[in-house]
């Protein structure tokens, strides 16, 4: 097959795939599968520049958003629901929508969920996505275009065998974060040290706030369609019905659980029905969104300034419930951040009991005033964490005291830190805009036991048999376990671990076999296991890429650790394309990167990274070998190479000796036979030579970028290569 003919097949293939997984929820490979074809797409359109196309399945993820998102205005309006809490009124509207059509009943309306998620506009031309824009004020929005084609659930194309999508076509929907998404971008950030979300709708809402559309891509962000602005021809589809029906058919994501009613007592039994399920849904659902079905007829009916007459939104009652505060205790976590937490009388709410809530910060409980004693409101909303809502004043005991916020680490007595770092400047520790509360000893025995909770857990190091109970029963012995690396000593204390309180031989054996494997999980793990702060999972692996080991990534500048931002100048530098598209991500940016780089560069971490190595632990990346290998292949073994000009960072017998070691031919003449030139500043006649020929000519950056990272390592260490 001609590979023009490949890249439809895999263009085609991929856009079915992504449909069949977001919009049947019949997925038709795995997700590895997927990856292998996306790579081979990729690799393929590399190699054919001329066939591009910006809806490709591997065009999903662009370069950085700079200078922030451009507020468009709406072709229609997006209008916001109303809403209500009440059944009363649903029923209310029921009879308002027939007599205002002049009818005894009201004609056909449509239930579905209401999803608990960010509003987006969805513009598609002749099938194609040309933008998406956020509800905003309802006239005018931010067009997030380039995050929204991050989102897998949203598709770049609309196709169908029978349909021919229209000239324009606005989809209106939700984006949303499915709670094990929520979760596990939760349980990152906690690992990263950054501030976590409060719940999923937040998430969402910060997730496409950002700017670089790689942090889109690697949070699960779903789509579901639930309306239209513009379409034209206008009579595309007749009734909200057809719409979802003609949109299933082109592939997009629409709401499963539409319900069709013929009757106001139809309606109401559908907000019932729907109100037993909805904790069951994986999404957060907030309510029933219930409208009339015939586009003629909500016309008819028409709109408020604010919102349309023809729909309503009941919303089901977050359960909330009075109790008593009874004291608040300071959670410290693996970062240092210190969380207040509310220890309550325990009450029922929404089927679970509920005791403890985290106040999030002290900013939060200032905010809120809470003190001891005082009654408050807590409120549980089907899967979301209980929250504490406000405090009862009248109810509030006379002398009640107020929360104080710890001025030293209530687990290790060492000194805090205040954020943001202005109030610390000022000496503000009471202020409400306080964000976060940190322990700053990096000795801290509570920081220590979440860490090593963390590193040896599910995703990090998978170490089996290594649990929070175990950790602890280890600490409470004789036995050092301090450090990262002490957990690689443990096999010297078989018998010391022997005599812990249910540990028997079968166990140690298998804990001790388990701690061996982990020892070989590469450098993206260990990194990504560490809890350094800003370095979560997908940043580890993407530096992981990006640096062949540990030592690489410690002998990295500043500005290499954040390659996307990086100047065209300083690209070039430092051997990356000047095209920011081109280079790799790290997902570190201007204010990240320089923490990262001081925490790698501190004594702290310089001792872990050598305890680690010392305990056989295996710090190079598996990425960076790959590509390492798959670059000398492909670029460097057997070619014909000619050198000519200065160089800025080789001499010349120097480059000749490196690219020979990578089983290049490097000669002193240009001949048809030469594959490649390069070519320094004031190149002589084998330059035009060289374009005479058509031979391909590189200048110094394109040849550094395609040098692979280990080799520019060595040669700097053994001082071929003039330095960075
Ligand atoms: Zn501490």
């Amino acid at each position: 097959m001609s590979d023009r003919n490949r890249i439809a097949e895999l263009r085609e293939l991929l856009h079915r795939a992504n449909r069949a997984y977001y919009a049947d929820a019949k997925p038709i490979m795995s997700d590895h599968e997927f990856d292998q074809r996306l790579k081979e797409l990729e690799a393929l359109e590399e190699k054919h520049p001329d066939l591009a196309d910006s809806n490709s399945p591997t065009q999903r993820v662009g370069g950085e958003i700079t200078g922030g998102f451009k507020t468009v205005r709406h072709a229609a309006p997006m209008r916001s629901i109303d809403n209500t809490y009440n059944e009363d009124e649903v029923r209310a509207w029921c009879d308002r929508i027939a007599k205002n059509l002049d009818r005894d009943t009201p004609p056909t309306l449509i239930a579905d969920a209401k999803i608990d998620g960010v509003a987006l506009s969805l513009r598609y031309e002749n099938g194609d996505l040309v933008s998406a824009v956020t509800r905003g004020d309802g006239e005018k929005g931010d067009d997030i275009t380039a995050n929204a084609r991050a989102i897998r659930a949203i598709p770049l194309v609309l196709a169908d065998s029978e349909l021919t999508p229209p000239p324009v076509l606005e989809v209106r929907g939700e984006a949303f974060i499915p709670f094990k998404e929520f979760e596990r971008i939760n349980a990152e950030r906690e690992a990263a040290g950054d501030e976590l979300f409060m719940n999923p709708r937040n998430s969402c809402a910060g997730t496409l706030k950002q700017l670089n559309p790689k942090i889109v891509a690697d949070r699960n962000v779903s789509f579901v369609a639930h309306g239209r602005g513009a379409i034209e021809p206008a009579d595309f589809c007749e009734s909200y019905s057809e719409l979802l029906q003609q949109l299933s058919a082109l592939g997009m994501p629409t709401n499963q659980g539409v319900v069709v009613c013929e009757s106001i007592d139809e309606v109401v039994a559908a907000i019932h029905e729907y109100d037993t399920k909805r904790h069951d849904a994986p999404f957060p659902v907030d309510g029933m969104v219930v409208r009339v079905d015939d586009f003629a007829l909500q016309e008819v009916l028409g709109s408020t300034s604010k919102s349309p007459r023809w729909c309503v939104a009941f919303k089901y009652p977050a359960e909330r419930k009075p109790t008593k505060l009874v004291s608040v205790d300071f959670m410290v976590g693996k970062s240092g951040r210190i969380t207040p937490r509310a220890v309550m009388e325990p009450v029922i709410l929404a089927g679970t009991k509920v005791q403890h809530a985290s106040l999030f910060n002290f900013g939060e409980v200032r905010r809120k005033d809470l003190r001891l004693g005082d009654t408050v409101i807590v409120e549980k909303a089907g899967e979301i964490i209980p929250q504490v809502i406000e405090v009862v004043q009248e109810k509030r005991p006379k002398g009640a005291r107020k929360i104080k916020a710890p001025m030293e680490c209530p687990a290790c007595g060492g000194p805090v830190e205040v954020e943001p770092p202005e109030l610390e400047e000022q000496g503000d520790y009471e202020s409400e805009q306080e964000t976060s509360r940190l322990c700053v000893n990096p000795e801290c025995p509570a920081q220590i036991r979440e860490k090593l909770i963390w590193f040896a857990g599910r995703g990090q190091m998978d170490i089996d048999g290594l649990g929070e109970k175990t950790i602890d029963q280890i600490r409470e012995s004789e036995i050092p376990l301090n450090r990262f690396a002490d957990i690689f000593a443990l096999k010297d204390h078989r018998d010391a671990l022997l005599l812990i309180e249910r540990m028997g031989e079968k166990k140690v054996e298998n804990l001790l076999a388990s701690i061996e494997e982990a020892k070989s999980r590469g450098m993206a793990r260990v990194l990504g296991s560490l809890g350094i702060r800003h370095v979560g999972d997908a940043t580890a692996r993407a530096l992981s890429r990006e640096f062949p080991d540990i030592s690489a990534l410690l002998r990295a500048d500043e500005a290499q650790l954040r390659p996307k931002t990086l100047s065209r100048d300083d690209a070039a530098k430092y051997g990356f394309d000047p095209d920011p598209k081109e280079r790799p991500s790290t997902n570190l940016g201007k204010d990240t990167a320089p923490a990262v780089f001081a925490y790698l560069h501190s004594a702290q971490a310089k001792s872990t990274f050598d305890a680690l190595q010392k305990a056989g632990v295996d710090l190079a990346s598996r990425d960076a070998q790959e590509n390492a290998n798959r670059t000398h292949d492909a670029f460097f073994d057997g070619k014909k190479i000619v050198l000519t000009g200065g160089l800025e960072h080789f001499t010349r017998p120097d480059l000749k000796e490196l690219l020979e070691s990578l089983g290049a031919h490097v000669s002193g003449s240009v001949s048809k036979k030469t594959d490649l030139v390069i070519a320094g500043d004031d190149p002589g006649s084998k330059f035009d030579k060289a374009m005479e020929l058509g031979i391909e000519i590189w200048d110094e950056a394109a040849l550094l970028k395609r040098l692979p990272q280990d080799v520019k390592e060595k040669a700097a260490e053994s001082g071929l290569f003039r330095g960075r």
